[in-house]
C-alpha cells in the first residue's frame, strides 16, 4: 500500500521507530541520548492527533515505557518494522542483509514483542528503507501482513532543518496519503519542530489525520 482511496479528507501520519545494534551501541556508549522523541508524543497527545507507529522489536525492548504510552493511546495504531532494521533485499542503503529464509521469522518475532502491549495492534508491516522485492514479499506471504510504504516521504532522517520537511510533506500530501516520518530523535532531530507546521498545513488544506486503518478503508 502506498496510499488509501483518494476520496474524503483523511491522511495517515506514520512514524518509524528504527533500532539497530549500532544504535544500541551508541546509546550504551553515551554518544547518543535518545532514539525516542517524546516531544512528538507530547504534541500528538496534546492535540489529540491520531498516528500509526511502525516499531522495530529492538526499539520496543529498549523503550518499553514509551511503547506502553503509545499502546495506551486509543488514537495510535501499532505496526511492525522488523526486529532489528536489517535489509530484506540486496543493496538497501548500508543496512546489513538478512537471508531470505530468516525474513518471516524476523517479522513474526517482532509481532510477538509488540503484541503484549495491547492497544490498537495491526498486521501492517513496513520494510526497512522501504526495500522490498518479489522474494521478500513471497517470504512474508504466510504471515498475512499488509505491506505499507507511503506516498509522502518527509525526508526527516538526518535532517538539519525543519522547513524542508514541512515543504516535502505539504507539497505532496492529499486525501488518502500515507506520510512517512521517524520518531527516532537523534537520527531525525527536526521532526518534532516540523510537526506543528505540518499539522497546521493539513488543517489549512482541509485534511484530517487518521489512523492508518481508517485511511486505507477510505471515506
Ligand atoms: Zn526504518
Amino acid at each position: 500500500m502506498d496510499h488509501g482511496p483518494r476520496t474524503g479528507a483523511r491522511v495517515a501520519l506514520t512514524f518509524d521507530a528504527d533500532m539497530t545494534d549500532g544504535m544500541l551501541a551508541s546509546l550504551r556508549a553515551g554518544r547518543v541520548k535518545s532514539y525516542a522523541n517524546l516531544r512528538i508524543l507530547d504534541l500528538l497527545e496534546r492535540e489529540q492527533v491520531p498516528a500509526t507507529f511502525f516499531l522495530t522489536g529492538k526499539w520496543v525492548k529498549r523503550y518499553p515505557d514509551v511503547t506502553r504510552r503509545i499502546a495506551g493511546n486509543p488514537r495510535f495504531e501499532l505496526a511492525n518494522h522488523t526486529y532489528g532494521h536489517a535489509a530484506f533485499t540486496a543493496d538497501c542503503y548500508d543496512l546489513p542483509r538478512l537471508p531470505v529464509d530468516k525474513l518471516a521469522g524476523d517479522v513474526a518475532k517482532t509481532f510477538e514483542v509488540i503484541a503484549p502491549y495491547g492497544g490498537r495492534q495491526t498486521r501492517y508491516f513496513r520494510f526497512p528503507g522501504l526495500c522490498h522485492d518479489a522474494a521478500a514479499l513471497d517470504a512474508l506471504a504466510p504471515l498475512g501482513v499488509t505491506v505499507v510504504d507511503g506516498d509522502v516521504v518527509s525526508g526527516d532522517p538526518f535532517a538539519t532543518a525543519w522547513k524542508p520537511l514541512v515543504r516535502a510533506v505539504l507539497d505532496h500530501v492529499r486525501p488518502g496519503s500515507i506520510v512517512i516520518m521517524h520518531v527516532t530523535e537523534a537520527n531525525a532531530a527536526m521532526t518534532d519542530e516540523a510537526l506543528p507546521h505540518i499539522l497546521a498545513g493539513l488543517r489549512e488544506r482541509g485534511l484530517v489525520a487518521a489512523p492508518l486503518s481508517e485511511v486505507l478503508a477510505g471515506g
